[in-house]
């Protein structure tokens, strides 16, 4: 093992380039070469490699975003655009990759490990926290401090004019944004994918928080929630059973992805990228590395991909009893 490649692809995350500057800094501790890769895979199959030295990543463990930049690329979905990958990988004398990304730029990797003789192993980073066999995901905890800002932020309006504000946060498949923020950020009602409430639930629960006399209301919906697929038409449905509530919506967007990453992530990344360079050292391939109960740990790429990370019950149940 003499060169790495590095990348970072799909939906980027905060802490993606702490993982990159990581990656370089223990490629240059064990004395192996490590090229960026810019543009995720589409900069892999057209040659677009930078080689790095630990100089070359100074002052972005702080910044958000990646250095490397992401990209989508469809040509990597058929075996014809891996083998130009391959191709690329080669000619460029890559022994092993290393894919920063989620579930999606995954799939890839595990397909491409598979496919061909280089080793390939994926560091978790999306904001979503859905990936399997990891507790967290690089990312999730600088988008629910900046979900709880927002939402305090809003509660200072909502509770000045008695407002009832319904906002929709990320978390297309996965409510781990919105249950997390929702607690942290006192939200009346949380709405998630792995969830079934329907609109008479959320009225039920907004007319029992009046007569608890609360003076703001928060309803947070995750994007993916069968009612949060439209959050304007289920303010307005809401709406007409709740006479006398001045309702508003604000739908977060991409500020979720954004900012400067967390403590958190910072470390989280860096721990990620040294595994994955020590992982690749000791030969192994087609894994993920994660971090379960503080301890660094891998799993095969295969089912970080095809299971499901579950909901934590218990913190549906705080939900419930900590918005009365
Ligand atoms: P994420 O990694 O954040 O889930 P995407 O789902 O957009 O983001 O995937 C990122 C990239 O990974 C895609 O643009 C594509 O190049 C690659 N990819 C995604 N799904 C597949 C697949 N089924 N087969 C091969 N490559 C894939």
């Amino acid at each position: 093992l003499k060169h790495i490649g590095v990348l970072t692809s799909g939906g980027d995350a905060p802490g993606m380039n702490a993982a990159i500057r990581a990656v370089v800094r223990a490629c240059t501790h064990y004395d192996l070469k490590v090229s960026g890769i810019h543009e995720g895979y589409q900069g892999l199959i057209d040659g677009n490699f930078q080689e790095l030295d630990a100089r070359a990543v100074a002052h972005i463990i702080n910044r958000g975003g990646t250095m490397l930049k992401s990209a989508r690329c469809m040509e990597f979905r058929s075996k014809e655009g891996r083998e130009k990958a391959y191709e690329q990988a080669k000619k460029q004398g890559l022994d092993a990759l290393v894919v920063i990304g989620g579930d999606g730029s995954f799939t890839g990797a595990s397909l491409f490990s598979k496919e061909f003789d280089i080793p390939v192993v994926g560091i978790p980073g999306t904001i979503d926290n859905d990936i399997y066999g990891t507790d967290y995901t690089i990312g999730f905890d600088t988008a629910l401090n900046t979900v709880v800002d927002a939402i305090d932020k809003i509660r200072d309006t909502a509770t000045s004019h008695n407002r009832l504000f319904f906002i929709e946060c990320m978390g297309r498949d996965a409510g781990f944004i919105a249950l997390n923020a929702g607690i942290a950020g006192g939200a009346t009602e949380i709405l998630i994918p792995e969830d079934d409430k329907e609109v008479d639930d959320v009225v039920a629960k907004l007319k029992a928080s009046r007569d608890a006399k609360k003076s703001s209301n928060i309803v947070l919906v995750a994007e993916g929630d069968q009612l949060g697929g439209d959050v304007f038409k289920l303010a307005r449905d809401a709406g007409e059973r709740l006479p006398g509530y001045d309702i508003r919506v604000s739908v977060l967007g991409h500020i979720q992805r954004g900012g400067s990453p967390t403590c958190s992530d910072r470390v989280l990344g860096s721990r990620l990228g040294v595994a994955a360079i020590e992982q690749l050292m000791s030969g192994h391939s087609g894994i993920m590395v994660g971090l379960r109960n503080d301890t660094v740990t891998t799993e095969t790429l295969h089912d970080a991909i095809t299971k499901k990370p579950g909901i934590n019950r218990n913190l549906m149940h705080v939900a419930e009893i900590v918005s009365l």
